[in-house]
């Protein structure tokens, strides 16, 4: 028995194969069958003609004395090529003995009592044999004719028909699994196309739809069926991203009016301890709830593919010195060690968005001051891996468990968070990802915890020009 998953073709090349078998087999039996039939009515017909004639010819010796009619049953056999023919008296005993030595010497089987005539096999010197038996009747004393042909002739047709059929039968079964391979691997191509195309769909291009054949078949349906349901799917996530982006964009402002307010109140210097510790509260939590919207705006927009980012030339060391300028100052502070290298003291340029680089790699700094203890180390290094330009962006920090980095790319995951005590929405890495993905380029992790992580952005090919 075949285990584990089965292909529909390789299942319909084993029905094909397994059904054509059988046929063959049945219609092997069948025709067999029909031969011996022929083969035995053949037989029959010769020994009947033969013993037609010996009857014939000793009806006209009817009134003939028994010595002439000895001689017309010797010309019989003579006029026969001695062949096996016997006439015998009821009781079993040879009325006209043949002069024919086979016949004499064959081993005629004991004449029935009958009036039917009898169509026997019988063995004879360890060969098979047919023998007619028909009761006669000449001048009142009952007689039988008998005669016998030999079969050997036959089984060797039947032999050779059996030995066709099973050397045929192993090219027959390869044609006809082939050809049931060849037809189910045709029937199933469609399959292949939307298999394909489905894999191909996810949340981020839920407008894609499955190709249509216009088969008018079962197939055509599934198409059809799978479609209808992306279709409710896209204007159901459709409206929950409009929900999003309203939602963000409607909070902005509330937000920042609170803020505002609480910033104007802590300048007012009679303010008690009491009330200034609650403004610095709602101006912290307004500050966090704001880069929360900021970031849920910035992927709504995403989702709707507007972005405003124009790619064009852009000297990738000028957003390396910009980014790590801000956060040197913030690493002192920690008391950890930022340092920046280049592969070679040409700057590398690549083909992207100023400000959108500048804010992936800022995020990945800020995950790398967030997440590493002092003292620590962070590095910064763009480089030039297999001829792509490549920014890595390398700490010592508490690193990221295996089981956690499948998904820290996704939106508001964050990894155990009660580990770092640090606090964080779990958006930034989802968004610099997406602003990866605007530069066809690739951003990848290798982390071990306690030992550090290592983002590494792999612009394509392309885009690596050395100035
Ligand atoms: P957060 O706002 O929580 O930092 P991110 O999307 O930037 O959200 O990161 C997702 C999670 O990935 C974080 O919660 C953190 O657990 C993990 N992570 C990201 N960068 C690092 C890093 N440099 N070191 C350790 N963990 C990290």
């Amino acid at each position: 028995m075949l285990k584990g998953p089965v292909s529909i073709s390789l299942r319909l090349t084993i029905w094909f194969g397994g059904i054509f078998f059988s046929g063959w087999v049945l219609f092997g039996t069948v025709m067999w069958i029909n031969l011996k039939g022929t083969l035995r009515a053949e037989r029959y017909q010769t020994l009947a003609r033969r013993v037609d004639r010996l009857q014939d010819l000793l009806n006209k010796s009817r009134d003939e004395s028994d010595e002439d009619r000895y001689k017309v049953f010797k010309n019989f056999s003579n006029a026969t090529g001695n062949g096996l023919a016997e006439v015998f008296t009821s009781d079993g005993r040879r009325a006209y003995p043949s002069p024919s030595s086979a016949a004499e010497a064959f081993s005629w089987p004991a004449v029935g009592s009958g009036n039917a005539e009898l169509f026997l096999h019988v063995d004879s010197a360890g060969q098979p044999y047919w023998v007619i038996e028909r009761p006669y009747s000449l001048n009142g004393q009952a007689l039988v004719l008998v005669a016998a042909a030999p079969e050997a002739a036959n089984l060797i047709i039947l032999q050779s028909f059996w030995k066709g059929l099973l050397a045929a039968t192993p090219i027959l079964l390869l044609i006809s699994s082939a050809g049931g391979y060849w037809l189910s691997r045709r029937a199933l191509k469609p399959v292949d196309r939307i298999t394909a195309a489905a894999r191909s769909i996810s949340i981020g291009n839920l407008s894609k739809r499955l190709p249509v054949s216009n088969s008018r078949d079962e197939l055509q349906r599934l198409a059809e069926t799978c479609n209808a349901m992306l279709q409710r799917l896209d204007s159901a996530v459709n409206q929950i991203k409009r929900f999003t982006a309203d939602a963000s964009h409607e909070l902005r402002g509330p937000l920042s009016f609170t803020r505002t307010v609480a910033e104007v109140a802590l300048r007012n210097p009679h303010a008690d301890p009491e009330s200034r510790k609650a403004f610095e509260d709602i101006v912290e939590e307004a500050a966090k709830a704001t880069d929360l919207l900021e970031g849920m705006l910035t992927l709504a927009r995403a989702d709707s593919n507007s972005s405003d980012a124009v790619l064009e030339p852009v000297d990738l060391t000028a957003v390396v010195e910009e980014a790590c300028g801000l956060a040197r100052t913030m690493a002192d502070e920690r008391n950890l060690t930022l340092s920046v290298s280049t592969a070679s003291a040409s700057r590398v340029s690549v083909l992207g968005d100023f400000s959108s680089l500048r804010r992936l790699l800022w995020i990945l700094l800020d995950n790398a001051l967030k997440y590493t203890p002092s003292p620590g180390r962070i590095d910064v290094a763009i480089s030039a891996v297999s001829g792509r330009a490549t920014l890595t962006v390398r700490d010592s920090g508490i690193g990221i468990a295996q089981s956690d980095l499948p998904h820290i790319f996704d939106r508001f995951y964050r990894a155990d968070p009660s580990r770092s005590q640090v606090e964080g929405s779990g958006l930034g890495l989802a968004i610099a990802k997406w602003i990866a993905d605007l530069h066809h380029a690739d951003l990848s992790v290798e982390s071990r915890q306690e030992v550090g992580s290592a983002f590494r952005l792999v612009f394509p090919r392309s885009d690596l020009k050395a100035q």
